[in-house]
């Protein structure tokens, strides 16, 4: 297995980054804290590394498959690294390290099309795409793996190369990944950066980058946009979300309740398009509520390395304090906690499984993204209500409606601002689907051709007709 060592960047030796775990708290191994003045060797290499990249997008392609392989053949490292320093279930990590490799084999098979353009005039013209330079890729902790595979699979199938730069909560598996990645992809074609800030806003105004690809929060998303003006790059925000779920009021609550429930409690609810509140019509409320907070109660709680746990930790302290504190807020303003409602004993950063009921349709844990395990339910009396309050904040990522008539479902999802909606379920993704928010969710589109296209610039070329083509 190849060290994260293998490919580090030269230059002033760096300082040390401690890496904890969440399950106990405790440091267990640190990373490169790198500094800005790195950052100029390895962009001034990516750009070198881009011209052989860019000019053989049958190798680009074969590569990509490669690393695909090379990814899925380290599982058995990467996944139990990534679970030690991000807190998911074990086998949650298995699956963002097959999804991982499935976003590498989606964009190898990627490739630009040409069109011509005949409009009568004596020239013809034919639409050609070509990569942009190197890339930044900046991702959050929640899911490190996937989502940076989400950037540089299609940069690099696109012809560009990456320099990628994971949380400072998470730069373990990611490092790892790069050192597997650089067994089969040529030199300085995708280079992994580690540090805290200033690293990341440094990379994203780098007058060498020609494109920042970001994910992560809404005000961090204003901040990359801001510094990449400096170099006019392009940007391409994901950013954070407030999905809200409507239930109408032919639910069967029975049936949905456990899809429901994981839909907000997966990975500890630090999914951008988790639910993350819910709106039930107040004759069913009470049963809604139950349901949720009777799963919230018995669900296994623990590390990940366990292999009954199915909630891990809060990855960080500072996102634990800041769920503690979005919860004391809530119940300090009358909500009621149906579960949980609290920090649990011990060491590590546990929060207990939530349902909130009885919360003000104005409170923060409402109106702001909580990111944690903690869920409002609300009650609605007309739908047209309901409607406007799950369209009621600044976030516009996803959302979803619930009902046993999925035609009625589909009618009221028709109504949600956001980019994706689901009926009856909430936050499955395809690979060739467009990924975009709305509002302050995102700038710029992810996901199948159009992420990939979103790496390409289009380069028109005219020719006199009379000469023959
Ligand atoms: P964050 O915004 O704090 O950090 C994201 C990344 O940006 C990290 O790598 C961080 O080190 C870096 N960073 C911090 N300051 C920076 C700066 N000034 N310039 C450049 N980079 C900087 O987000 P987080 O707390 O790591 O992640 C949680 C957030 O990510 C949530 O809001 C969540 O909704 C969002 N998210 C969105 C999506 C999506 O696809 N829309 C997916 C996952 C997570």
């Amino acid at each position: 297995m190849p060290t994260p060592e293998a490919g580090r960047a030269p230059g002033r030796r760096a300082t040390r980054l401690a890496v904890v775990d969440p399950a106990t708290g405790e440091t267990f191994d640190e990373a490169p804290d790198q500094h800005v003045e790195e950052l100029d060797g390895v962009v001034d290499r990516a750009g070198r590394a881009w011209k052989g990249w860019r000019a053989d997008p049958a190798a680009r392609s074969a590569g990509l498959r490669a690393a695909a392989d090379a990814v899925e053949a380290a599982g058995d490292d990467l996944a139990p690294l990534l679970t030690r320093e991000q807190g998911k279930p074990l086998s949650e990590s298995c699956a963002e390290v097959a999804r991982t490799a499935a976003r590498l084999r989606y964009f190898a098979d990627l490739a630009p099309s040409t069109r011509r353009i005949d409009d009568g005039r004596p020239v013809a013209g034919e639409i050609r795409w070509r990569p942009l330079g190197p890339v930044a890729a900046i991702v959050p902790w929640n899911f490190p793996l996937q989502l940076a595979a989400a950037k540089f699979a299609p940069a690099l199938a696109a012809g560009n190369t990456v320099v990628l730069k994971p949380s400072p909560y998470t730069p373990l598996a990611t490092r790892l990944l790069g050192a597997i990645l650089a067994t089969v992809l040529p030199e300085d074609v995708l280079t992994v950066v580690t540090g805290r800030e200033p690293l990341g806003a440094r990379l994203a105004s780098h007058p060498g980058i020609r494109h920042v690809t970001f994910t992560g929060s809404v005000p961090t998303g204003r901040a990359v946009a801001a510094a990449a003006a400096a170099s006019l790059a392009r940007v391409t925000l994901e950013l954070g979300g407030n999905d809200a779920a409507v239930l109408l009021d032919d639910v069967d609550v029975g049936r949905i309740a456990d899809r429901l429930f994981w839909a907000a409690f997966r990975n500890c609810g630090q999914v951008c398009m988790a639910v993350k509140r819910v709106y039930a019509p107040a004759r069913l409320h009470g049963e809604v509520v139950e349901a949720l907070a009777h799963r919230a109660r018995t669900v296994v709680v623990g590390s990940g390395l366990d292999p009954g746990t199915r909630i891990g930790p809060v990855n960080n302290a500072p996102q634990l304090a800041r769920v503690e504190e979005v919860t004391r807020r809530a119940l300090a303003a009358g909500a009621r906690a149906a579960a949980g409602g609290h920090r649990l004993d011990g060491p590590g950063h546990f929060f207990a499984p939530t349902i909130l009921t009885d919360v003000l349709p104005d409170d923060p844990v409402v109106t702001r993204e909580q990111f944690g395990p903690v869920l409002p339910v609300l009650s609605y009396r007309n739908l047209d209500e309901a409607v406007d309050a799950a369209n009621g904040t600044g976030f516009g990522l996803g959302g979803s409606v619930w009902g046993t008539d999925p035609d009625r479902a589909a009618a009221t999802a028709d109504r949600l601002e956001c980019g994706t909606a689901w009926i009856n379920h909430h936050a499955e993704l395809s690979l060739a689907q467009p990924f975009a928010g709305v509002k302050d969710s995102g700038v710029g589109v992810a996901g199948g051709p159009w992420g990939f296209y979103g790496n390409l610039r289009p380069f028109v070329v005219h020719r006199l007709k009379e000469e023959g083509r």
